[in-house]
């Protein structure tokens, strides 16, 4: 038996990179698949490849900025696809410099994506699966909003404030049976990490004590984890996955 057998998950900035190996890795143990992302076009294509894993699979554009869109993105998976099991807000931008250099709208670009985009999906989606009486919502934070980084004042901020999102939604929703978790990823191969100077991405190696990069499905795995039923007593975590960094 798939870990995900007969359910439906949405995942949000599923176009590419961690979101689309997560969308992935729920295809492969059964789920149906709900590729969201602000180009449509992309998620088009990203469809493909989860639709060749044999996976019913629905993509959506939508901007996790907009209310409108966050919630004709949760009515097309429960009313087209049929339920709405899984929700993992993934979708992300960085808008890096120093607070000296910050502008305003790169602290607002950051957290409007992360931080409003988070709480409007989980919000819509938390309204359906209270109804069905389960669900599992799995936000991605990073080891950004543990420690904090330099040049990442906005980023910093908003994963931390995914944390404390995770913990207040999973107390409201646990006894309806939904459960909220996170994950922090540290240094993972994607196009958000594929921009870094040499020498930065040489200094974050250099504090990984496993001594490698990660790569997107090791974060998928941890999600399929906190998704399926095999993380049934589990509400309100933080889950890491840096290979030890930042520990
Ligand atoms: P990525 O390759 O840049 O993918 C992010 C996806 O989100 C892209 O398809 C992007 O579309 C989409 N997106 C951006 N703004 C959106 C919006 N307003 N509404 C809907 N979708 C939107 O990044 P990634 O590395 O896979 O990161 C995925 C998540 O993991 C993010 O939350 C990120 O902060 C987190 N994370 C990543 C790392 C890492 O090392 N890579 C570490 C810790 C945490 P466009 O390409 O069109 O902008």
């Amino acid at each position: 038996m798939r870990l995900l057998e007969g359910r439906v998950a949405l995942v949000t900035g599923a176009a590419q990179g961690i979101g689309l190996a997560i969308a992935r890795t729920f295809a492969e143990q059964g789920a149906a698949v709900v590729i969201a992302d602000v180009s449509g076009e992309a998620a088009e294509k990203a469809k493909a490849s989860v639709k060749s894993l044999g996976a019913e699979t629905l993509a959506v554009e939508a901007d996790v900025r907009e209310p409108e869109q966050v919630q004709a993105m949760v009515d097309a998976a429960s009313s087209q696809v049929g339920s709405l099991d899984v929700l993992v807000n993934n979708a992300g931008i960085t808008r890096d410099a120093t607070m000296r250099k910050m502008k305003l709208e790169d602290w607002q670009a950051v957290i409007d994506v992360h931080l409003t985009g988070t709480f409007l999906a989980t919000q819509a989606t938390s309204l359906v699966m209270r109804e069905q009486g389960r669900g599992s919502i799995v936000n991605i934070s990073s080891i950004s909003g543990k420690v904090g980084m330099v040049g990442q004042s906005n980023y910093s901020a908003a994963k931390a404030g995914i944390v404390g999102l995770t913990k207040a939604a999973a107390k409201e929703l646990a006894h309806h049976g939904v459960r909220v978790n996170a994950i922090q990823p540290g240094l993972i191969r994607t196009a958000m990490t594929a921009a870094l100077r040499e020498d930065i991405w040489e200094q974050k190696m250099s504090e990984i004590p496993m001594g490698r990069a990660g790569e997107p499905e090791e974060v998928a795995n941890v999600a399929l984890f906190l998704a399926s039923d095999l993380s049934s007593y589990m509400t309100g975590t933080v889950l890491e996955v840096t290979g030890g960094r930042y520990m």
